[in-house]
């Protein structure tokens, strides 16, 4: 079967020569294949009567069409498709009551809406957008899978789903209220009180909702979700915001929905967290905005590993020409006296309401130093201070000339540029015809095919890769990249680890990552700074060191042991008070880089 999808954001009829309709060999034989529909002003393209030449492919200056072909027999699987030439889904997760089913795959191949379908939010058209199948159409569809009883309840009103949606920034739009209020409004199960708890969010349950920072909202949402008496729950994205402690408060809090034999759907690109959480594993794979198609039902450990190794051994269906690959050995950091790049003494800083102490430390060239902590402890203030933006109190920096540093916050929603990624770049002063720029940046990033849309209309994945770009691409010492990797799916993920670090290395620079993924730190660090404190109030920073002596103070702070998977070697939390755990823990007092263990209790 043949799929033509026309990006109709990209598509501007106005503003091309119409190479699509001018082009095509089916038109200029007289048919009709390639058309602007004048309801749209968008192009339409026939997918029965196309052949799949590429040419319309090739020729759209915006990039704004693609052609692919799959097997005929997955013509039966299609579930839904928003309109004409648009996305096309094909199976669905299976939810298992007592299971939490994991959803694993990139950005754009249909993972919300898969959650929306089985929730009830989306009707599934089964492709026909223009005459929508009823209930009992759709239900003969799924006839011998264990989704037609679930759709079934689902159409007669039996199950009720509740939905944390992806996007959690515009809540505060429609709903106000104090926390309390509004957790107190929707409580059905009067869980309000425990999860006030759970969720710490003791310091908010007066606050109103317009003034919760990213984090407290989330959590707020993850409350809101949890507190609503359904048979169903669909969690898309819980820790975008959150930190490391938050995120394994909430991993607990939905776990708890087992015991109940709810069913829990998840969608999660904090491969940890995904992996904690998940008993069962789908896969969706595809081409972003074209199509996507869901696996077989996985293990948990076997399916984030097939991920991975982007090969799926049962369907035979190679889904990524490379591996997502992870080192064991922690690089040792440099220590040759050239490569200083700055030193500094015990430093202090006090704000009004904040203190903070950084212990004696330095960095050098080429160094990615990953930054943990939670947030408002002092970490932007602190590289700040390095960059000469801000005073310290007490104390002294010392380098050998002065340092630039170029940032990228972490809230890039407010970013509102109007014109395109092109003119954006253009504006900051990103180099667009240096070939240096090119390849090491605006190609691995994949915003070369951006380049003519409008930034206010990217997706947040894109924003992310497009403000990742605007900061590394500043000739700049010190770089700071506030949570690069939110909003971002896995293999992006991987990607902007791999710019970051061959920049920091070609450039001589250092670059400093506050991530709260464990993974993706594992991927882009080679050491390690960690800030504790009272978040807020007061906060210590101390020197960087190793990624393992980082990584394992840190951890040792949360309470968390991570077990290498034998076969990948990503790192994967054990469970609390488990075998390995207290092993780790008590024994080898190695909360992150043990070699690839057995688990001597089985
Ligand atoms: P994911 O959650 O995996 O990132 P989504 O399910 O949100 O992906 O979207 C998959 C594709 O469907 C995207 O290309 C998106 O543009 C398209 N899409 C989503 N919602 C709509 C809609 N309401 N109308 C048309 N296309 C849509
Ligand atoms: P982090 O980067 O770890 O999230 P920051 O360094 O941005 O934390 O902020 C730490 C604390 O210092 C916060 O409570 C913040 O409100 C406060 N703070 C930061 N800059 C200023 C300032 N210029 N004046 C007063 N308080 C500030
Ligand atoms: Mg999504």
């Amino acid at each position: 079967m043949r799929i033509a999808v026309v990006n109709s954001s990209l598509c501007r009829p106005t503003k091309c020569m119409k190479e699509c309709i001018r082009f095509c060999p089916i038109n200029r034989s007289g048919a009709k294949c390639v058309w602007i529909d004048e309801k749209d002003n968008k192009a339409r393209i026939s997918e029965q009567l196309c052949v799949g030449c590429g040419i319309c492919i090739k020729k759209c200056p915006f990039t704004a069409i693609s052609i692919v072909n799959l097997p005929e027999k997955m013509s039966k699987n299609l579930v839904h498709r928003y309109g004409p030439n648009s996305f096309e889904l094909f199976r669905l997760p299976i939810p298992k009551p007592g299971k939490i089913i994991g959803i694993i795959g990139g950005n754009g191949v249909g993972k919300s809406t898969s959650l929306k379908i089985l929730s009830g939010i989306l009707k599934p058209n089964l492709g026909r957008y223009d005459d929508p199948p009823s209930w009992d159409e759709i239900i003969i569809r799924f006839r011998g899978s264990e989704l037609q009883p679930y759709f079934e309840k689902l159409s007669n009103k039996d199950i009720k789903a509740v939905l944390k949606p992806q996007v959690i920034d515009n809540i505060p739009k429609f709903v106000k209220g104090t926390v309390r209020d509004i957790l107190s409004k929707i409580d059905e199960r009067g869980l309000s009180k425990d999860l006030k708890q759970e969720l710490s969010l003791e310091k908010v349950w007066e606050r109103d909702i317009k003034y919760l920072s990213g984090g407290e909202l989330q959590r707020l949402a993850i409350a809101a979700t949890l507190v609503k008496d359904a048979d169903i729950y669909l969690i898309d994205e819980p820790s975008s915001y959150l930190d490391v402690r938050e995120r394994l408060k909430v991993a607990k809090v939905i776990r708890l929905l087992t015991k109940e034999k709810k069913y829990v759907v998840l969608v999660e690109h904090d491969l940890a967290v995904l992996d904690y959480l998940s008993d069962i594993i789908h896969i969706i794979y595809g081409e972003p905005g074209v199509y996507g198609i869901t696996s077989l039902p996985r293990g948990v450990r076997v399916g984030i590993n097939a991920f991975l190794q982007g090969f799926l051994r049962e369907e035979n269906i190679r889904i990524r020409d490379y591996k997502i690959e992870f080192n064991i050995r922690p690089p040792e950091r440099e220590s040759i006296k050239e490569n200083k790049l700055l030193e500094w003494s015990d430093i202090s800083k006090c704000f009004k309401d904040f203190r903070l102490i950084v212990k004696a430390g330095e960095i050098y060239r080429g160094e990615v130093i990953g930054v943990l902590g939670p947030n408002g402890i002092g970490k932007t203030t602190f590289v700040r201070m390095l960059a000469n933006i801000i005073k310290p109190d007490n104390g002294y920096i010392t380098s050998t000339w002065p340092v630039k540093m170029s940032y990228k916050p972490q809230f890039i929603s407010q970013v509102s540029y109007d014109g395109t990624l092109r003119d954006f770049f253009n504006e900051v002063g990103i180099n667009l015809s240096s070939s240096f720029i090119n390849s090491e940046l605006i190609r691995p990033l994949r915003l070369n095919l951006l380049m003519e849309r409008y930034v206010t209309e990217l997706s947040g994945g894109e924003l992310q890769r497009a403000m990742i770009a605007a900061a590394l691409g500043k000739e700049a010492d010190i770089y700071l990249l506030d949570e690069p990797m939110a909003y971002l799916d896995v293999e992006q993920r991987y990607a902007v680890a791999r710019v970051i670090r061959r920049l920091t290395e070609e450039k001589r620079a250092a670059t400093f990552v506050v991530e709260h993924d464990i993974v993706a730190m594992d991927f882009v660090a080679t050491s390690i700074m960690v800030f504790v404190g009272n978040p807020g109030i007061e906060g210590l920073g101390y020197p960087p060191t190793s990624l393992r002596e980082g990584m394992n103070m840190f951890l040792k702070e949360v309470g968390i042991t991570f077990r290498r998977d034998p076969e990948t070697l990503r790192p994967r939390i054990n469970k609390e008070g488990s075998w390995l755990d207290r092993y780790q823990k008590e024994v080898l007092k190695e909360y992150y880089y043990t070699k690839v263990l057995e688990d001597k209790s089985k």
